[in-house]
């Protein structure tokens, strides 16, 4: 299956049929799996012969969709999580130890710099926040107890691009792991690991659902680096229930026609906010005013559905704005197939201090939108006339 193209092996990669000759892969509810004998048991339990063991390890759904996943990704190994916060936190402590340093992005999501900031020091685990598009201030961040760093890109939800090429050379100079959240590109747009990314790590929540129903969260990465963030998830257990694996292995089967039309429905708005007198700047990796245009159109092959913009008239027209929109929902969700509409310094991220909020690009009157898969027309007729209707008079 690994010379397969893409959607090929999204949708082929399926277990085993059972003796039904079912087409399409059932649901596995079950706790525990059986033997034939004492014998099997032990050798099964000993990793001597395959076979699962009890659903806190491993699950039929749920490894059908890690299969797919590396696959798409391109490595070995992974682990299904309940969230992606969950797959966050077992990909840091599972590597790290009490004393270890990181070195992150300041653009990121507002509960991983939540988990930075307010978890991981309780066990000695700190870090530091870096530009990651300034390689300076990234060596500037180096300690002699660094042992990894993380990086979100394109950001949420500032979309800012980082090279990946150029963090995995100093990643790989310095002996860190590498852990990158792909989690807004999906591998149909963006394959970290061919930049020297030791992890991925996915909210499966988002563009893998496709139409925000589960929430799960995955962690991949070679069979060596894994053993450990294996080993700690199946002690702890913030696993994917198997109904989750199941309905984002079936998710994964669209998840290129959908990341076509997501992307081509928010380029077209991108340029449309673009040229709207009422906008004062619009954010878009596929846009040439992005200041990451080049490198966006090096390691992406499409923009991504978030479309990150700020009207004139301040916070209290953004607003006037959102609350005039007929079909974009307010929700702090994103890639899902109705489209979107966020107002990060009061939500997503308002934990954060104002200061922190500056820091990684959030201003009190952005707006973040994920563009859905209805049709763009009517999209563009919404946003007009909300943009209008919140003009002050
Ligand atoms: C949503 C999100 C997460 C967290 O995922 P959950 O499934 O909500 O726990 C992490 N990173 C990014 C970029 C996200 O958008």
């Amino acid at each position: 299956m690994n010379n397969r193209k893409f959607e090929t092996k999204a949708i082929r990669i399926q277990l085993e049929k059972t003796p039904f000759k079912e087409h399409s892969v059932p649901l596995y509810e079950t706790s525990s799996f059986v033997y034939n004998s004492a014998e099997e048991a032990s050798a099964v339990f000993a990793e001597e012969q395959g076979g699962y063991i009890y659903s806190r390890f491993n699950n039929p759904n749920c490894d059908e969709l890690i299969q797919k996943l590396c696959t798409l990704e391109g490595t070995e190994t992974g682990i299904a999580a309940s969230s992606g916060m969950a797959a966050i936190f077992l990909s840091i402590a599972g590597v790290l130890n009490a004393g270890d340093h990181i070195i992150a992005s300041k653009n990121l999501f507002g509960t991983t710099h939540m988990l930075l900031n307010q978890v991981l020091p309780k066990w000695g685990i700190s870090h530091t926040y870096a530009d990651m598009s300034d390689m300076k201030s990234v060596k500037n961040a180096l300690l002699p107890t660094t042992r990894l760093l993380y990086v979100e890109t394109p950001s949420n939800p500032g979309l800012e691009i980082f090279d990946l090429e150029k963090l995995g050379k100093f990643t790989g100079s310095n002996d860190l792991y590498f852990v990158v959240d792909n989690c807004f590109a999906t591998p149909y747009l963006q394959l970290p690991l061919k930049y020297g990314a030791d992890f991925i790590v996915h909210s499966t929540t988002k563009f893998i659902d496709g139409q925000g129903r589960t929430i799960g969260g995955a962690v991949l990465g070679s069979k060596l680096l894994m053993k450990d963030i294996i080993t700690l998830s199946r002690i702890t257990g913030p696993v994917m229930p198997a109904s989750t694996g199941w309905l984002l292995s079936k998710s994964l089967e669209t998840l290129a026609v959908r990341m076509e039309k997501h992307c081509s429905n928010a380029l077209r708005l991108a340029e449309f906010l673009e040229n709207n007198q009422e906008i004062l700047w619009v954010k878009y990796p596929f846009l040439k005013s992005h200041p990451q245009y080049r490198l966006a159109r090096k390691q992406m092959t499409l923009g991504g559905a978030l479309v990150s913009f700020e009207l004139k008239g301040g916070m209290k027209r953004a607003m006037k704005f959102i609350n005039a929109l007929q079909l974009f929902s307010i929700s702090s969700n994103l890639g899902d197939s109705r489209s979107i509409i966020t107002h990060p310094a009061t939500t997503t991220h308002s934990k954060l201090s104002a200061e922190e909020r500056k820091d990684a690009g959030i201003t009190d009157a952005m707006v973040r939108v994920s563009v859905g898969l209805e049709n763009v027309s009517d999209l563009m007729e919404d946003l007009e006339r909300a943009i209008n209707k919140s003009k002050d008079k």
